[in-house]
């Protein structure tokens, strides 16, 4: 049976290839030879992103079939303005508590790093948890928590925010750019209709929100959805799950030991509890309404001023929005590989190991072959 004749019902019990008689070999060598129309598929997760390049699935898919990466990545769709907030704040004496990957972004002048070097007071932690116990050991001190992420870090700064209050700690705050999938996603699919033929639903999001809110989105924009875990032979599953898919405004989840229909509903009311819906500045996206969690004013007095964060100074000739959007490749910015590289990052995409910029140079081969992508 060739891949243009598979049924739908096939591709949507992939997540049991066994069941089905589909073998992961039958489908690689499906991918490999597909024929049909030109097939871009977007994943808008940056795990999945780091997950593609290290499993070599670019290079088992026909050149019909073509991967791009969406705005998945926290820490690359960060503006400008909210580095610069935390860099303002460390040098007031507050100390700034973030992960690693943050700390080498640049602001519009610089990265909390360099920043750091020039006497702000900035910590690498490696969970917001720490917060709670630094806070309660130096009361004099006030710490801001770097609260970014999507639907899946909210509940953990919702815990954070709840164990705080327990513990009565007036000395801890958070910057939040916490972010929301679906209204980026529907943004995206709005700038270049028809050029994404298929998403690769975000894996981890969905098990906090569930893959209902994915149905609306493939309903109104006509492109399929399917949610999908993380190992190579998972994405292999939902890559050809999209193209026996392909036109059709439909979702499969071949995940569901993970992600169910409505999600995990008590961290989604941890979520609600402490934060509401806003308008969020995305990297060279601008504002998208809706797209954003800010904390609710009855949580006033732990935000360290996270409103009106939405200038966005891109280092020069960085083109990481379009990187973001899919409208091009990493290779294809004239800085890749040369000014801007993981050991020097020139743009926020090629920090993150979830960046797009830095998997494609990790996907690239030292003698200068890349994988396809
Ligand atoms: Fe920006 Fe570097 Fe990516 Fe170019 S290669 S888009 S400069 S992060």
């Amino acid at each position: 049976m060739s891949m243009q004749g598979m049924t739908t019902q096939g591709a949507a019990e992939l997540a049991d290839t066994a069941s089905t008689g589909i073998t992961i070999e039958r489908i690689v060598k499906e991918l490999g030879a597909y024929d049909g129309p030109p097939l871009r598929i977007m994943e808008v997760c940056g795990t999945h992103t780091a997950s593609i390049v290290k499993s070599g699935i670019p290079a088992l898919l026909s050149d019909k079939i073509r991967l791009i990466s969406g705005p998945g990545c926290p820490v690359c769709v960060t503006v400008t303005a909210y580095i610069d907030r935390l860099i303002d704040l460390a040098k007031t004496g507050k100390e700034v508590l973030c992960f690693g990957d943050l700390l080498r972004v640049r602001g519009s002048r610089l990265s909390l790093s360099e920043a750091k070097a020039e006497g702000a007071k900035v910590r690498m932690i490696y969970s917001p948890f720490e917060a709670l116990e630094l806070s309660a050991a130096n009361p004099e001190q006030q710490y801001i928590v770097a609260a970014i992420g999507f639907e899946t870090t909210a509940p953990v700064y919702a815990a954070l925010l709840e164990e705080a209050i327990q513990r009565k700690l007036a000395n801890l705050q958070l910057l939040t750019s916490l972010k929301t999938m679906p209204e980026v996603i529907r943004w995206v699919c709005l700038q270049d209709p028809g050029q994404i033929t298929g998403f690769l639903a975000p894996g981890h999001v969905c098990a906090i929100t569930g893959w209902e809110e994915y149905r609306t989105l493939a309903e109104e924009s006509g492109i399929p959805f399917v949610v999908s875990g993380f190992s190579g032979e998972e994405l292999l599953c939902s890559i050809y799950a999209l193209v026996q898919l392909s036109g059709k405004g439909e979702v499969r989840n071949l995940y569901p030991r993970v992600v169910s229909r409505q999600g995990n509903l008590a961290a989604k009311a941890a979520v609600e509890k402490y934060f509401e819906a806003c308008d969020a500045s995305w990297r060279g996206m601008g504002s998208i309404p809706g797209s954003g969690l800010r904390l609710r004013s009855a949580y006033a007095s732990f935000d360290a001023g996270s409103d009106g964060l939405s200038e966005d100074r891109m280092a020069g000739g960085c083109r990481c929005a379009e990187v973001l959007t899919g409208r091009i490749t990493p290779h294809e910015c004239p800085l890749f590989g040369t000014v801007c590289t993981p050991a020097d990052p020139h743009g926020a995409c090629m920090v993150s190991q979830e960046g797009s910029c830095f998997n494609h140079y990790a996907g690239t081969n030292h003698n200068g072959t890349r994988q396809r992508r």
